[in-house]
């Protein structure tokens, strides 16, 4: 039989505060790789677990597998986001506190996956009768539509989720689940419109095209067909259609009943979703730079299936009417400004649509008892993102990132204190990089760079992407984590475009372009398309247009705002919870089984500062474990304490460690706990306690 040490030599440890430098990379990658070697993707930091996508199945989520960690102290199992649920679970069933599971990592690195096990986990444990049992159907099935509608096909994850999204579970006093709600941020709007080379647009597009019935596109006008629409003919020409896009649509048909969408409403979403793809149809031509549409009969159809007055579309997309304080004054569009105005359609429809889709399944998530339940909540939301090209998307997705950042340092480092403050250890607090700074360079009031992109795109007159870049050089290029293109830059060496400006974030340094922001900060709708909108009697775009209007006589937030307003709002949710964290890592960049490329996780590693982590944990005690657990385990290896101690498990083990010789530097006793500095007194212990067996 495979002895301890050689157990320990093949698989590696399960928890990387046992490995023996702390501070060498290298060996902490390697264990992650000897690991992953042998299928077992687990490792834990502490209570965080770290996930490295196996891109295949594993059998570790049956059932069996599911009582295997039900009720089970979290380190007598092996790591398994099971364990994770299960210690939450428990938690907030036993102790009451509120929890959150908070999941990060690269796009393609098993977020939503591990997300969907969470949900697993909780759905088998808790008992399904009456009741209970629809809002975990319900809840369950929630994922498929929020999939269809909100991930797509990119070259990193065939299924990306191209949307953050943070659920609630809510529990009643049983710890029996029954109800939810959801929170999505910042849906990826573009992708209606184009594509890169490789990808798809959102999967519902085609999961209608290729598994709706004839009769159903018959009465929506579409052709089974995605090369009949532009929107579509972008990115992955070859694979359009995906072997599971006929199965998955029936899923959604069959959620969306489940969730109590009315057949009337899941008409108007289909009718939706067949206008945008007949907009992306319309073309222009230009004559005396005024706009003309190629085909009138395009934007009819759209009418029609909109049920929208057909003079009011087709003069929305070729004109705009500006009210100033005088008067209305109504211009016409050239070519180019008749496009963009198109495709902002169509991105702010889909847009709104998705919203409309989160707020109506709310609705059916809704607990019956309005009593106050309790809830975990589970974040799934884009990791850190540093491409060749930068843009205001991933200048949103990085501050996202750094408010995690804040908020992990807050939790964890608050957690750890309070442990050692409980149990009374002496304890110092240890030093480490607060990216505090970083989120106040991007959002402090009247001086962030939040603050001069709102006031640059308000300003009258001209506002531009470079008076915009002028603006955030001249009031930011003081603080040490901004780098205008103008200050010399020895430091990072990589040359800077005249558009462009660098941030230091936590993570790493972003080179941001500055085109597109004002316009994708401004997000305008031409009122004339809105207005053409709010005269459609689909009560989807009734609900999603009118209800805007309605509240927008004031100038609504720009997008960037809004965004931040979102997150602080998120960051108030998550900060009096107590929360897990599950941090995925890609092993390679080609969706392959069996390949780990150091390099690649080298740098995620670095993104998700789990060096740090294992630093701040290893600063203090590398194990702790209560009396009576450390005194279970290891009574065997004193004599007084076996086969059984008879006073209390404090006093047993004080028996065990003097027995085993354990110096006064090596440990410390708390109130419940022993708390152990170094893996190699453990070891020790574990290898004494292998050989008596
Ligand atoms: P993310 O949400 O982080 O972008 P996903 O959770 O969508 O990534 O995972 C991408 C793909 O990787 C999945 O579609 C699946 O094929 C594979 N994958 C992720 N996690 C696992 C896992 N635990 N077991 C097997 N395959 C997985
Ligand atoms: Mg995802």
């Amino acid at each position: 039989m495979e002895s301890h040490l050689e157990h320990r030599d093949r698989v590696g440890v399960q928890d990387a505060v046992l490995l023996e430098d702390y501070t060498n990379e290298k060996a902490f990658i390697e264990n992650l790789q000897k690991r992953f070697n042998e299928d077992v993707i687990y490792t834990y930091i502490g209570p965080v677990l770290i996930s490295v996508n196996p891109y295949k199945e594993l059998n570790i989520y049956s059932p069996q597998d599911v009582k295997g960690y039900e009720n089970k102290h979290f380190f007598e199992v092996p790591p398994h986001v099971f364990a994770i649920t299960d210690t939450a679970y428990r938690s907030l069933h036993e102790e009451h506190r509120e929890q959150c599971i908070l999941i990060s990592g690269e796009s393609g690195s098993g977020k939503t996956e591990a997300s969907k096990k969470v949900l697993q986990y909780i759905a088998e444990v808790t008992e399904r009768k009456g009741e209970i049992e629809t809002i975990r159907d319900k809840l369950l099935v929630s994922n498929p539509v929020l999939e269809a509608f909100g991930n797509a096909k990119t070259n990193r994850n065939d299924n990306s989720s191209r949307f953050g999204k943070f659920m609630d579970i809510q529990f009643n006093f049983e710890g029996s689940p029954v109800g939810g709600n959801i929170l999505n941020y910042l849906l990826e709007k573009s992708r209606v419109i184009s594509q890169s080379p490789g990808e798809r647009n959102f999967h519902i597009f085609y999961q209608l095209l290729d598994g709706g019935t004839d009769e159903q596109l018959n009465k929506l006008n579409l052709k089974k067909d995605f090369n009949s629409y532009y929107y579509l003919s972008h990115g992955d020409k070859a694979h359009n259609f995906k072997r599971e896009d006929k199965k998955n649509f029936r899923e959604v048909e069959s959620a969306l009943s489940t969730l109590e969408f009315t057949p009337q409403e899941q008409d108007d979403i289909f009718f939706i979703i067949s206008a945008i793809l007949h907009l992306g149809n319309v073309g222009f031509t230009e004559a005396e730079n005024k706009a003309v549409i190629v085909k009138p009969e395009l934007v009819d159809n759209i009418a029609n299936l909109l049920n929208c007055d057909r003079e009011k579309l087709r003069l929305s997309l070729t004109q705009r009417t500006i009210e100033t304080i005088r008067d209305v004054v109504t211009t016409p569009l050239d070519r180019e400004l008749a496009v963009y105005a198109r495709d902002a359609l169509a991105k702010a429809v889909y847009d709104r649509l998705f919203t409309w889709l989160v707020k109506r399944i709310n609705s059916s998530l809704q607990p019956s008892d309005a009593r106050r339940n309790s809830v975990i909540g589970i974040l799934d939301i884009y990791g850190f993102e540093i491409f060749e090209k930068n843009s205001f998307e991933q200048l949103c997705i990085n501050f996202c990132n750094e408010k995690l950042q804040q908020l992990f340092i807050e939790l964890t480092l608050r957690s750890e204190q309070e442990e050692y403050e409980k149990e009374g250890i002496q304890w110092e607090m240890i030093p480490y990089f607060d990216n505090k700074i970083i989120c106040d360079l991007i959002e402090e009031k009247h001086k962030g760079l939040i603050a001069f992109m709102d006031e640059e795109c308000l300003r009258p007159g001209d506002p531009n992407d470079i008076t915009l870049l002028a603006k955030l050089d001249k009031n930011l290029s003081y603080h040490e984590h901004y780098i205008s293109h103008k200050k010399a830059d020895f430091r990072l060496q990589k040359v800077m475009g005249r558009d462009e400006f660098r941030l230091i974030h936590y993570a790493g340094v972003v080179t941001y372009n500055i085109k597109s922001f004002i316009e994708k900060n401004n997000d305008l709708l031409f009122r004339d398309l809105r207005e053409a909108m709010c005269s459609s009697t689909n009560t989807v775009l009734q609900s999603i247009f009118l209800e805007s209007e309605q509240r927008s006589k004031k100038r609504p937030d720009t997008a960037i705002t809004q965004f931040k307003n979102s997150l602080n709002n998120l960051m108030n949710i998550l900060k009096d919870k107590e929360p897990s964290y599950i941090r995925c890592i890609k092993p390679n960049d080609t969706k392959s089984p069996g390949i780990f490329d150091e390099e690649i996780v080298r740098h995620q590693i670095k993104y998700l500062g789990l060096m740090e982590n294992l630093r701040v944990r290893r600063a203090g005690f590398a194990y702790r474990r209560t009396y009576e657990l450390f005194l279970k385990r290891y009574k065997s290896l004193a004599p007084e304490t076996w086969p059984h101690f008879p006073g209390n498990a404090k006093d047993g083990v004080q028996h065990l460690v003097c027995a085993l010789g354990y110096e006064a530097k090596e440990y410390q006793m708390g109130r419940t706990k022993i708390f152990i500095r170094h893996p190699q007194t453990l070891f020790r212990t574990e290898d004494a306690f292998q050989l008596k067996k």
